[in-house]
């Protein structure tokens, strides 16, 4: 789907409650930007990610994918886009372990 088509269908939706239908990535930060995934079918190694702030509207980017890998034998793959605040989801995973 066209990017101007999924935002209008958003604009469309409840874009004054999008903090409750989206919920935002990052892990517990204060204030700033929020990021919550839209969709992740764009172009190959880019997602399209809904950025708002604090009671104003919401907007949708397309983003590179985050490239940081986690070391160790598993390497997980960071579920965020590329330059993102605050920690990498595998940081996220590992913290809630121990
Ligand atoms: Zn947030
Ligand atoms: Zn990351």
């Amino acid at each position: 789907m066209p990017l101007d088509l999924v935002q209008e269908a958003w604009e469309k939706s409840a874009t004054e409650h999008v903090d409750m239908a989206v919920q935002c990535q990052l892990s517990s930060h204060d204030g700033g930007e929020h990021y919550g995934l839209f969709s992740d079918t764009g172009e190959y190694g880019t997602a399209t990610w809904l950025r708002w702030r604090e009671r104003a509207e919401a907007e949708l980017v397309a983003l590179p994918d985050c490239p940081v890998v986690a070391t160790g034998s598993d390497g997980e793959a960071c579920c965020l886009f590329d330059g993102h605040a605050e920690h990498h989801t595998w940081e996220a995973v590992k913290n809630a372990r121990s």
